[in-house]
C-alpha cells in the first residue's frame, strides 16, 4: 500500500509518536509526506519515506496529484483545526480528491488508528484489488 503522511506544525511530533507505535506496520508499506513531516518522521523512526515538498512549498499539491493518479492508498493528515494556514485551500482540495477517489483519510489521531488497525488486518487490501 502506498501511504501519505501530512502534518501541521502543531501536529508533527503526534505524528511522529504515531509513526513510532506503528512503525511495525508501516515499515512493511511504501510512505511518502510532505517535506518536513517526513524528514522528522524518518529521523525518529528509520523509516524510508519519499520525501516531497514542504506543504507550504507544494508538497500537499505533490500528494495531491498522487491522489488523482490513483497511487495513494492511504492518506494520515493530521490537521491544526484551530489555526488557519495559508496553503489552506490546497488542503481542501486534498480531502476532496480523497473522497472522489474513495481513498481512506484519518484527520485525527482516533481515526488513523482505526485505519492502521484496519490495515493490519487486511480489511483494505481491497484497494490492491481495484488498484493493483
Ligand atoms: P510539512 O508540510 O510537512 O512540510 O511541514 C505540512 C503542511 O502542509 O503544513
Amino acid at each position: 500500500m502506498n501511504i501519505a503522511l501530512i502534518a501541521h506544525d502543531s501536529k508533527k511530533e503526534l505524528m511522529t509518536q504515531f509513526c513510532i507505535a506503528y512503525c511495525g506496520i508501516l515499515s512493511h508499506h511504501n510512505l511518502c509526506a510532505t517535506g518536513t513531516t517526513g524528514r522528522l518522521v524518518s529521523e525518529a523512526t528509520g523509516l524510508q519515506i519519499t520525501k516531497f515538498l514542504s506543504g507550504a512549498h507544494g508538497g500537499d499539491q505533490q500528494i495531491a496529484s498522487r491522489i488523482q493518479c490513483n497511487e495513494i492508498d492511504l492518506l494520515l493528515f493530521f490537521r491544526d483545526p484551530l489555526n488557519a494556514k495559508p496553503h489552506e485551500p490546497n488542503e481542501a482540495a486534498i480531502l476532496r480528491l480523497c473522497d472522489v477517489h474513495n481513498i481512506p483519510v484519518a484527520t485525527n489521531i482516533a481515526t488513523a488508528e482505526s485505519l492502521i488497525m484496519g490495515l493490519q488486518r487486511g480489511d483494505l487490501d481491497w484497494r490492491e484489488l481495484v488498484h493493483p
